[in-house]
């Protein structure tokens, strides 16, 4: 099928939750993909921050196509060997204990505040369910995790949404500490919101969280569901700063492409699970376990976290470079991010440059309107930033002829 076949297909069966562009992706292979027509493009999408080893890494074909020979599937009414080993890694890895495993952000993120309320119920006071996340914050879009992103327009039509819950300003340790109720059991963070336009947390911020939820007996969680996995430069983002959260949440590129979201716990934490309080029948799937352990060892081995902190500095630097040229700083307010999470705000919306990129063999997107992000796959080099700032400075520069045209 090419682009247009695909297309119309999709329009007729597949339901209109994404305003996707013309192309349907057929292959990748390291940071290009190809679509339907032949056309390859620099992808600094990588599956929104999934494919952080490129795609079709050999190491994570290797784990799936071994693993796949061997056992695809078994529920998790038994043990299975991926997936106690991925749980190994990953505590070591990040400094927690225990692992749950699941299938996206979105449900990881539901196990993360079903763990924190049994645990605070049963060890703090059965009415401690309420729990604080942040403006701009976004956690998904089952029940529980769309009410936990503080953003009106992912709400919209879905109320009423679930109780217990309220919203504190992003960065702002005060407004967090002006919500602390009786009720309040856990706070709920992004090191840095990607959905809501690249926003850092400040590190004053995050270390003050932790004191807090040390002072009132609250646990801190963390969504690293975008932002962890080497994407900043470090392993999780939340050791910049130095903090040990009570509960992590993964998903994204744990599974090298495939479905699998984790969260990581404290051993007193995870204790509040027992037989029968959550569950997940793909949760913790062979393949993906595989998948996912190739993916941690290849960060390591690869020195792909030590790659996205020195690659994103040099994208860092050359986005800033375009933003202080005379002819495009009106239309950048600010280039800000860590690692390989990076963004261009506009003051202009960002959908015509996201669709010039495009045209010229660039996948980047746009959030929140006119936020330009980059969320390159972790292998990716200095030539190939610098071609993607190459069609970003061509992208920018129609954008200002256009808009001097519209002016006259
Ligand atoms: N949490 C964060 C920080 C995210 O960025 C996302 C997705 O963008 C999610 C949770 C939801 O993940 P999923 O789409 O896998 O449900």
């Amino acid at each position: 099928m090419d682009n247009h076949e695909v297309i119309s297909l999709g329009t007729q069966y597949i339901m209109s939750t994404y305003a996707r562009p013309p192309v349907a992706i057929v292959k990748g292979q390291g940071v290009r993909v190809w679509d339907a027509d032949g056309k390859s493009y620099l992808d600094f999408v990588a599956g929104i921050a999934v494919n952080a080893l490129g795609h079709c890494h050999p190491n994570v074909v290797q784990a799936i196509k071994n693993q796949a020979e061997k056992l695809i599937h078994c529920s998790n009414l038994y043990w299975s060997e991926p997936q106690v080993r991925l749980a190994e890694l990953l505590a070591k890895h990040s400094g927690l204990d225990q692992v749950f495993f699941c299938n996206s952000g979105a449900e990881a993120n539901e196990a993360a505040i079903k763990l924190a309320r049994k645990y605070s119920k049963e060890r703090r006071g059965p009415n401690r369910y309420h729990i604080i996340t942040m403006t701009g914050s976004f956690h998904g879009r089952t029940m529980g995790a769309l009410t936990a992103t503080a953003q009106e327009k992912i709400h919209h039509g879905f109320e009423p949404l679930l109780p217990g819950f309220s919203y504190a300003q992003f960065n702002d340790l005060s407004a967090v500490e002006a919500n602390i109720r009786p009720e309040t059991c856990a706070v709920m963070v992004e090191p840095v919101q990607g959905e809501s336009g690249v926003n850092l947390a400040e590190p004053g911020f995050l270390i003050g969280l932790e004191k807090v939820c040390r002072q009132h007996q609250l646990l801190l969680i963390v969504d690293e569901v975008q932002c962890g996995l080497g994407r900043t430069g470090q392993f999780l983002a939340f050791q910049h700063f130095g903090i040990r959260p009570d509960i992590v949440v993964l998903a994204k590129a744990l599974g090298g492409g495939l479905p699998i979201g984790a969260i990581l716990a404290t051993t007193e934490v995870a204790s509040a699970f027992r037989p029968g309080s959550h569950g997940s029948t793909f949760g913790a799937n062979p393949v993906a376990c595989a998948a996912s352990e190739a993916v941690i060892e290849t960060l390591e081995k690869e020195g792909l976290i030590e790659n996205a902190r020195k690659q994103g500095e040099y994208f860092l630097r050359r986005l800033k470079e375009l933003a202080s040229l005379p002819q495009f700083r009106p239309l950048v307010k600010d280039v800000r991010g860590m690692g390989l999470m990076l963004a261009m705000e506009l003051t202009i919306p960002g959908a015509r440059v996201v669709d010039s990129c495009r045209e010229k063999g660039l996948l980047i997107n746009c959030t929140a309107e006119n936020v330009l992000r980059f969320l390159p796959p972790l292998i990716v080099n200095a030539a190939e930033i610098d071609a993607a700032a190459a069609i970003l400075a061509e992208a920018l520069e129609e954008e200002t002829q256009s808009n001097s045209k519209e002016e006259h």
